[in-house]
């Protein structure tokens, strides 16, 4: 009999998954699904959770890189934050400078080494997450970010912090030796504090720290969650077929862990404990710099007394602070961040043949609406989906080819759209004279200098444009030929650097340089006298 049981087939997971989704139709007529790859909560961001079988590659760490490399990195995505970049920059260099010398070395005693994980403050939606993801990215490590309240103690009612460790596989494509460089970032910690002071403290929460507290130490996570069915199954299914059962294990020691949140009421605590050391001593100036900024002065104790286990803390050496931003930061956000969410609107309109052009005016409007959400730079989406979902439904099929998103798109979007439809001319207008803005930016970047057309010769220039048939950008360029050469001279003799551009400037462009010109010179000549009378 039991040679009967070795000569038959055995069946393959997929088969047995089969045989299980079977049974369960049959006996519960689809009001039951069963599908193997459900069994695990999804705790985190990665959508893939076959981490069952990850694969051993050679693993090759090449990290060279400087902080201030890092930073201006950063700083091409991420608008402000200045000194949280600098202190992750050097975070996280002194981190992978380490990994890669250990790395390379094993023999390096690393017994002394004390791990830059980090804490980092800051409001929702100021860029906490988005500087790691860039950072991750830019040093090629896997990424994991996970909600601190969706843990519980035991993994039973929500996920277990483990599973962090094993989406970081997932994430590295299941190369193991890769994920156990990687980052975990832990959003909303500060919900999962525990302050000692009230009755009955939250025992989940702590379960939840105290599970932190062992990974970020060293810990060897197995690749198999206990209570994963899909994964414990495999597991009986690789016994089955060879035996014994392969042990895939992650060692979380080098592992960088981020651990963020807004901290509400941890202000509170730290400008207590400073008036409180203050009284008699230099009081006034103390409490003053609290309250300009209390994040900066945070300690170990601040956290113990905000209600984290003093080891958790102990295990954070970095403490990073992210400001507020405001309605000026979120406009240059949308204008000068290489991730700006405009790109996906000008990307967005492009796949139907239409350019959209969002005015400086526009851009700050959009800004403000935004930062009274205080939602931080999350609200530009919210502002940009509600100003541009109609145009995104009507213009694709209107005739309409290029629109610009003015102060008036943002303030009143379907008046603006009513008319734009209706109204070509008006249309036309209004791109005509974005064209003409950006002209003057461009000019003064490439010559730093600034010009300006006023409104009537904007208009006189639209007109040229319409006449002849071409664009606003060729008509001013042919205007000013002389004028880049011409306004330098100008510059030099009496350092003007912004010029205004009126209708005569339209009509006659080199009588009125000419003129300019000749002034400049008197004027300069009449400053060089009256030096003189002074000598
Ligand atoms: P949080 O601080 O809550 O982690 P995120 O970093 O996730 O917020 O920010 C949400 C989005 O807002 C980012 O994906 C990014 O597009 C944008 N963003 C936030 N802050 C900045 C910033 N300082 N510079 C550029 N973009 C930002």
């Amino acid at each position: 009999m039991s040679n009967q049981r070795l000569n038959k087939k055995i069946p393959t997971i997929d088969e047995i998954q089969k045989e299980f989704e079977d049974f369960v139709k049959r006996k519960y007529g689809g009001t039951v699904n069963f599908t193997m790859s459900q069994a695990k909560p999804n705790t985190t961001t990665t959508d893939d959770t076959s981490a069952a079988t990850p694969e051993k590659k050679a693993f090759d760490l090449k990290f060279d890189l400087k902080p201030k490399a890092v930073k201006q990195y950063l700083d091409r995505y991420v608008i402000k934050q200045d000194d949280a970049k600098k202190a992750l920059a050097i975070a996280v260099c002194d981190h992978y400078n380490h990994v890669r010398e250990v790395h390379e070395n094993p023999k390096i005693a690393d017994i002394d080494y004390s791990k830059q994980n980090i804490v980092m403050l800051g409001p929702t939606g100021v860029g906490k997450t988005y500087l790691i993801r860039h950072i991750a990215k830019l040093i090629g490590v896997p990424f994991v970010k996970a909600d601190a309240t969706r843990f519980s103690e035991t993994g039973y009612v929500g996920a277990n912090v483990d599973d962090m460790i094993r989406d970081l596989v997932t994430q590295a494509d299941k190369d193991i030796e890769l994920a156990q460089y990687g980052i975990i970032y832990l959003d909303e910690v500060d919900k999962i504090a525990t302050p000692p002071n009230i009755i009955g403290r939250d025992v989940s929460g702590r379960g939840v720290q105290i599970g932190l507290l062992k990974l970020m130490e060293e810990t060897e996570v197995d690749l198999r969650a206990g209570y994963d069915a899909a994964s414990q199954m495999q597991a009986m299914m690789e016994f089955q077929q060879k035996g014994v059962v392969e042990k895939h294990i992650i060692n979380t020691r080098h592992i960088l862990f981020i651990i963020s949140g807004a901290f509400n009421g941890l202000k509170d605590i730290i400008n207590k404990r400073i008036n409180q050391n203050s009284i008699g001593f230099n009081a006034t100036v103390k409490s003053q710099t609290a309250l300009a900024d209390p994040f900066q002065l945070v300690t170990p104790q601040d956290f113990i007394e905000f209600g984290f286990e003093p080891e958790l803390i102990g295990r954070l050496p970095v403490h990073v602070v992210c400001r507020n931003l405001s309605a000026a930061d979120l406009y240059h956000i949308l204008k000068h961040s290489e991730g700006s969410i405009i790109r996906q609107y000008e990307r967005a309109f492009g796949a139907y043949g239409i350019e959209v052009l969002f005015s400086d005016e526009g851009l700050y409007r959009i800004a403000e609406a935004a930062h009274v959400q205080e939602t931080g730079a999350r609200a530009l989406m919210t502002v940009c989906e509600k100003t541009l979902r109609e145009y995104k439904f009507e213009l694709p099929s209107s005739n309409i080819r290029e629109f610009v998103v003015t102060e008036k798109v943002v303030e009143d979007s379907r008046g603006e759209l009513q008319k734009i439809l209706e109204n070509m001319d008006y249309n036309r207008q209004t791109v005509m004279r974005e064209r003409v803005r950006r002209f003057e930016a461009d000019f003064r970047r490439e010559h730093q200098m600034q010009i300006q057309f006023d409104d009537e010769a904007t208009e006189l220039l639209c007109q040229k444009a319409v006449d002849q048939g071409r664009g606003p950008k060729e008509i001013c360029q042919e205007l000013l030929q002389s004028y880049q050469h011409g306004l330098n001279l100008i510059k030099q003799n009496t350092g003007q650097s912004m010029f205004m551009f009126t209708e005569e400037v339209v009509e006659a462009p080199d009588t009125v340089l000419e003129l300019w010109i000749r002034e400049s010179y008197a004027a300069k000549s009449k400053e060089e006298g009256k030096e003189e009378g002074k000598v």
